[in-house]
């Protein structure tokens, strides 16, 4: 008999779900309860997959054999609760994926650094001649790219919210690139909900796979000092010491008597970069592949859009792009990498920030603070006693405006909002492109 497989939302990883279930010969019903992009409905459409929109139909859900959730819906709502109270297994995309490909896949998470790290071990494999194929929370879903599955590595960028949902997912190589507070919201305001979360991509790993994570990181080693892991283990650290198999020394990265790489060759700027290059090359080692496809590669890979992304030099003041620093950990790398005075662009959606880690490098740093949100109150009351200049604004054109007038050539002007985007745009993207655009206007005025 056919499988009933139901798909809760209707996103890019829903969808990729709907389409592999189909391919294995399952009767598909995907069940979104806002309404689907129509882009996702002609797919649906073509591929013949009966679909419903702003509304949960209970009794089609409930007949489901297996359920694969989207990650933005969270485990409280009725009708997960529902599939559960009956027994029904409810899993991730990344979980349905996995469970079809028997190509090694290198999976990584983290608070900050994913998309960077995932985008860089993938460039690594690729300019070295390796079939690699780029998936997960980095925008293309893991289970339509296994219909296929022609790749020899899945490079796999994946959020605590797919990991959530696991049963036997166990890659090859795992990374975890750090754990700091984030998505507080999700975890019951718990961090070690949250910390249990991230840990759970190496819970299924065998003692002949690898787990690659930030040895500096006191969360991450607290951790593995209470709960054992079956993989060999690889910490990478700013340091040199006994724990670390990867590490950085007099501008390069080396690996114990083995690689020693100039770490100048990494064209991204920043301490939370080197960390990221060095959990890369870790994995590419691993991957077997060589020091000197290595080095190449590594020189060879670009800044990636709304990560501290120049923008533009007007007057003398850089402006730079930082949209996609949505919690105070990549703020604090994003302050730390400033070599200029700042005028610092922040708020939007707070997530339960706590503030407290930035304030040195913010009365450091920072010469003016811009606040971008709906409700800038908590932002107010945390650095005034900094006495910077203060002023908020309703849109990046304002906060743009404003920044202008304020700098003097020499400064930079950080967009680094610490917070999601949702209170006055549709996502970071949208955040980080309309900072562009309203930097971009000033262009044609202010250079002759
Ligand atoms: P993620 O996919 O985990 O959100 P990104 O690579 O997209 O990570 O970067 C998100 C934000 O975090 C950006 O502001 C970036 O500059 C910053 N960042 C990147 N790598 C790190 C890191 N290793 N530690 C802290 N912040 C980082």
């Amino acid at each position: 008999m056919t499988k009933k497989l139901v798909i809760l939302g209707a996103g890019i990883s829903g969808i990729g779900a709907a389409i592999l279930g189909q391919h294995k010969g399952m009767d598909v019903f995907v069940s979104d309860y806002g309404s689907i992009a129509p882009k996702f409905i002609d797919i649906l459409n073509k591929h013949q997959i009966r679909f419903e929109q702003k509304t949960h139909t209970q009794s089609e859900i409930l007949e489901a054999e297996l359920v694969v959730k989207s990650p933005g819906i969270p485990d409280k709502v009725p009708i997960v609760k529902a599939l559960k109270a009956k027994g029904i297994p409810v899993i991730s995309e990344v979980e349905f994926a996995a469970r079809y490909t028997q190509a090694p896949i290198i999976a990584i998470t983290g608070s900050n650094g994913k998309t960077t790290t995932t985008s860089l071990i993938y460039h690594l494999l690729k300019k070295s001649g390796i079939n690699a194929a780029l998936v997960g929370n980095i925008g293309f879903s893991f289970a339509e790219k296994v219909v296929e599955d022609t790749a020899d590595v899945y490079v796999l960028e994946i959020s605590s919210f797919q990991l959530d949902n696991t049963v036997d997912f166990h890659p090859h190589i795992a990374i975890i690139t750090n754990i700091t507070p984030d998505h507080l919201d999700r975890y019951n305001y718990d961090f070690q909900q949250y910390v249990q979360s991230k840990f759970q991509i190496t819970k299924n790993q065998a003692p002949n796979n690898h787990l690659i994570y930030c040895g500096d990181d006191s969360v991450i080693k607290q951790h593995l000092d209470t709960h054992q892991v079956q993989a060999q283990t690889h910490a990478f650290s700013l340091k040199k010491n006994n724990n670390s198999s990867i590490y950085l020394s007099d501008q390069r990265i080396e690996i114990h008597n083995e690689w020693q790489i100039d770490v100048n060759l990494f064209p991204l700027q920043g301490r939370h970069n080197c960390y990221n290059a060095m959990a890369a090359v870790m994995a590419a080692k691993l991957m077997e592949v060589s020091q000197e496809a290595v080095e190449t590669a590594l020189s060879s890979f670009s800044s990636l859009e709304h990560r501290l992304e120049p923008v533009a030099t007007i007057n003398e003041v850089d402006f730079i792009n930082d949209s996609k620093a949505t919690n105070v950990d990549a703020v604090w790398y994003a302050l730390d990498a400033m070599t200029k005075p700042c005028i610092w662009i922040v708020g939007g959606v707070d997530k339960g920030n706590e503030y407290e880690a930035i304030m040195e490098l913010v009365q450091q740093k920072v010469k003016a603070i811009i606040c971008l949100g709906v409700d800038n109150t908590k932002l107010h009351q945390t650095f005034q006693h900094l006495q910077k200049p203060m002023k908020n604004a309703r849109s990046a054109k304002e906060s743009v405006e404003i920044a202008k007038q304020w700098a003097t050539p020499g400064d930079a002007v950080l967009l680094s909002p610490a917070c999601a985007s949702f209170d006055l745009f549709n996502n970071y993207i949208d955040r980080g492109n309309q900072f562009k655009k309203a930097v971009e206007a000033l262009l044609p005025k202010e250079i002759t």
